[in-house]
Formats: C-alpha cells, structure tokens, sequence
C-alpha cells in the first residue's frame, strides 16, 4: 500500500514529492493558511545550465547531480518545508507559516548552500548554482496563480544573470 502511494506522489530519483502532490497538497494549504489568516510563501529554483551538465557528462551524472541537489536542499530546510520536483531541473518549496521576507532569507541560505557544495560524480566534482523565484502565496487565488508569479521571478532570475534570488512582483 505504500509503496503504491510512493510511486504516485514521489518523484523516483530524487525522493521528494512530484507535481501531483504539489498541485494536490497546494490547495488544502491554501484553504488552511487563509482560514488561520498564516502567512505563506513559496519559491521555485531552477538548476542553472543544467542541460550543459547532461551533454558534458552524460544522463546519469545528471542524475547524481538532480539527486545531490535535492538532497542539500532538504538538509538546508525545515522538516515542515514541502519541496517537490515539479519536472526536469524544476522545483518548487512550499514554506507554511513563513512571511515572504523569511521566504527570501531561506532562498539566499538555499542559493549560497548550493553555490558552495561540491558534487562527487565518476565523471568528477561538479559544482552548480541556481536561479530563485520568491513568492507570497496569494490565498484568494487560485494556486495557479502564485505558481505562474514565482515562474515569472526566475525567468527574471536567469535573465539577470542566474545564480540570484528575484522576488515576485
Ligand atoms: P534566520 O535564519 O535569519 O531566519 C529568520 C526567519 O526566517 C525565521 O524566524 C523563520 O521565520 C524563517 N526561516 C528561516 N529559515 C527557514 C526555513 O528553513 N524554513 C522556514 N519555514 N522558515 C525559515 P524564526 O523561526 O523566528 O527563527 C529566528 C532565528 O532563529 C533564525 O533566523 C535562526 O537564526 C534561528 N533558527 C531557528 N530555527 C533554526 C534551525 O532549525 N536551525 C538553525 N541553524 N537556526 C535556527
Ligand atoms: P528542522 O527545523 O527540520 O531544520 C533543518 C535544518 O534546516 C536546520 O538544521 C538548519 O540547517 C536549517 N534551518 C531551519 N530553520 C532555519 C532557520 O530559521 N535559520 C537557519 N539559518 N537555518 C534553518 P539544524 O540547524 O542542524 O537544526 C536541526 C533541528 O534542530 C531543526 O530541524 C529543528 O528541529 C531543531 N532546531 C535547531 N535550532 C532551532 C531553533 O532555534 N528553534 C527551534 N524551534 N528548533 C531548532
């Protein structure tokens, strides 16, 4: 039974949740957050140049490298802090009871932290950076909504150079 739940809701590689139960889980958050009247942030990152690392390297040195990243993420985040892969390079961080100016501190700890690690591969160390979009959840919206805003801050994010945190308008 929950291995059946696993593979519906978990992204395989990386261990964390995928796009399904973000969109699912989402929506109960909102309704909790606005009914409490909590603040709620999220962010999405994007792994930068991630497609050099694929063509350099090869797939599965990608792979370690997705692997890796998830895993510094989580460690450098609460337990209660939901992140999913939403697809490829792609991923998002739902932040419960955090104002959008913690959401910021987070994202520049996460930026840092992921800057300065080190990845191990057989085809040898790798380090990555990655491009941040910042938002407050908007509770009266639906999640679609703050999902195209934090979309939008890391288009802004690359176009600025990557590598950097741009919050959502
Ligand atoms: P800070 O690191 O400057 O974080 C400021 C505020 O940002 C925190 O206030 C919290 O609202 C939010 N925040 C920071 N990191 C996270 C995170 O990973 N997830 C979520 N959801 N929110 C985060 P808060 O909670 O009042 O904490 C105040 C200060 O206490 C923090 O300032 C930090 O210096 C320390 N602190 C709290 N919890 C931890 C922890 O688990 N580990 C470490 N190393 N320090 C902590
Ligand atoms: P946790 O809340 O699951 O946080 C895991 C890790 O995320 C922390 O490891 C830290 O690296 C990062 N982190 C979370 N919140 C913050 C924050 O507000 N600021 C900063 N700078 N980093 C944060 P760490 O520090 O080794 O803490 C391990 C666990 O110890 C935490 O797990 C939490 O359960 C507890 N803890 C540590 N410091 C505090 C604190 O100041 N207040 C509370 N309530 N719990 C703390």
């Amino acid at each position: 039974q929950l291995q059946l739940t696993d593979m519906a809701f978990k992204d395989p590689l990386t261990g964390l949740s995928n796009r399904r139960f973000l969109m699912d889980n989402a929506k109960r958050e909102i309704s909790r957050h606005a009914r409490f009247d909590h603040p709620f942030s999220m962010m999405m990152l994007d792994i930068d140049h991630f497609k050099k690392i694929n063509d350099n390297h090869g797939h599965e040195t990608g792979d370690l490298v997705l692997k890796s990243f998830a895993e510094i993420c989580v460690n450098t985040l609460r337990l209660e802090d939901c992140m999913c892969r939403l697809g490829g390079e792609e991923f998002i961080v739902l932040l419960p009871n955090t104002p959008v100016n913690s959401a910021m501190v987070i994202a520049e700890r996460l930026r840092q932290e992921i800057e300065q690690s080190v990845i191990s591969t057989p085809s040898g160390e790798i380090t990555i950076t990655s491009s941040f979009g910042v938002a407050e959840v908007n509770t009266n919206l639906p999640f679609g909504h703050s999902l195209k805003a934090v979309d939008h801050a890391v288009y802004q994010a690359k176009a600025a150079g990557r590598n950097c945190v741009i919050p959502a308008q």
